[in-house]
């Protein structure tokens, strides 16, 4: 069983950008740095458990991406990964997500893996789509919002996936394509000697001539045009403290107060 990860470059949760005429300031993120994207962390720390606790021969992170994006790679070997993949190639730009994954699938049918992690979204483009549009490229079962793996044998594995309803439990013969959801494991921060050794480690490129890339690709492979991006309009909020001589008698106003406001 061999496994990789796949990992995106995103901007801080915390970053902050604006929108001019349609246009988001993805240069200016009012000076906070990018980051693994924040669901792809639940992600690595499953596929480092399965070489840890279940004998995958592997964990390779993998990301498509300009040289930046070395960095989520290292974290991800800082934190356990055994290798780390970047795919780059002039091309490759202007790739929405169906281009995104017919690279990322090529990659990893390249790897040899046969399990593919991804988190279940990504928090700048947050389509959701990646993940099972690698699994369609691949022709791999894609199993999405998974929380819990059950077991896992090197021809099968069985998974907890969340669904609005509750949970669902289903098992699948391997090859797989599985994105994350939170409650699937603690990602664990990297350690000190791992970030030394990342440090060091130098990350092989791939470019799409390295590839066998089956379907589109590239300027013009986008099916979906972002045509317009709007800024939330500002909320105006107004803050009112109760006083009172008594917690019983605060409680009351509050109570009275949501009530006249139709909240209870
Ligand atoms: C400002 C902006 C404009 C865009 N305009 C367009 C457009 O006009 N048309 C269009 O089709 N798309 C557009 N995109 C989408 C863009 O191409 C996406 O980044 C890409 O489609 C991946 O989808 P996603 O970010 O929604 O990731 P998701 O599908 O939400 O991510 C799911 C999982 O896939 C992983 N993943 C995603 N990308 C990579 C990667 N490169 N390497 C490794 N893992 C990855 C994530 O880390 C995550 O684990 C735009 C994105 C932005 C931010």
């Amino acid at each position: 069983m061999k496994v990789v990860v796949c990992t995106k470059q995103t901007p801080s949760t915390t970053a902050t950008f604006t929108v001019n005429n349609g246009v988001v300031s993805w240069d200016d993120p009012g000076g906070k740095p990018n980051v693994v994207n924040p669901w792809d962390e639940y992600a690595i720390e499953e596929a480092i458990r399965l070489k840890e606790n279940h004998g995958a021969e592997a964990a390779i992170a993998l990301t498509a991406g300009g040289e930046s994006a070395d960095d989520v790679l290292k974290t991800a070997l800082a934190m356990g990964c055994t290798e780390a993949i970047r795919v780059e190639d002039a091309g490759f730009a202007g790739s929405g997500s169906r281009g995104t994954a017919n690279i990322l699938a090529a990659a990893i049918k390249k790897t040899g893996a046969d399990i593919a992690f991804f988190g279940k979204q990504a928090i700048d483009g947050d389509t959701g789509l990646t993940p099972v549009m690698a699994a369609r490229a691949l022709g791999w079962t894609p199993l999405t919002y998974v929380s819990a793996i059950k077991s896992v044998s090197d021809d099968s594995i069985t998974v907890e996936r969340q669904i609005e309803t509750g949970t669902q439990t289903v098992t699948a013969p391997l090859p797989v394509v599985i994105s994350v959801v939170k409650e699937i494991n603690e990602p664990r921060y990297p350690s000190f000697m791992g970030i030394r050794k990342a440090s060091r480690a130098t990350i092989p490129v791939w470019s799409a001539a390295d590839l066998d890339i089956e379907g589109a690709y590239g300027p013009g492979s986008a099916k979906v045009d972002w045509s317009e991006i709007t800024q939330p309009p500002s909320r105006d909020t107004v803050v009112e403290f109760i006083s009172g001589d008594s917690a019983e008698e605060i409680a009351a106003a509050l109570a009275t107060k949501l009530f006249e406001e139709k909240v209870i």
